[in-house]
């Protein structure tokens, strides 16, 4: 009879990490990389909030993609109130 995989009801709650996301360059893993185009991007820091990996950044006039935290999810590309992030293929 084939072993049963864990499912999400064997895993213990509140597994934690013990290190934070910016801890791991996860950029090797990327296939993708977001590129934003900055005329239409109005600054709203959407992205900002969104992104899982702590990746982009706000200097207190524009943001930044830290290619070496980004793992290509695309997330801030999908929460991008006005379209202005296309993930392109590395
Ligand atoms: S979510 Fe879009 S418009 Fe807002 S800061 Fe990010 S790239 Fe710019
Ligand atoms: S693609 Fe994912 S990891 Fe990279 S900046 Fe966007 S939300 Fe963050």
């Amino acid at each position: 009879m084939p072993k049963k995989l864990p499912g999400s009801k064997d895993i213990p709650p509140a597994g934690v990490t013990w290190k934070p996301a910016t801890e791991y360059r996860t950029g090797d893993w990327r296939s993708k990389r977001p590129i934003r185009d900055e005329e239409k991007c109005t600054r709203c820091l959407t992205c900002w909030i969104f992104c899982p990996d702590a990746a982009i950044s706000w200097d207190g006039q524009d943001i930044h993609f830290d290619l070496n935290y980004c793992k290509g999810c695309g997330i801030c590309a999908e929460e991008c109130p006005v379209n202005c992030i296309e993930m392109e293929d590395e």
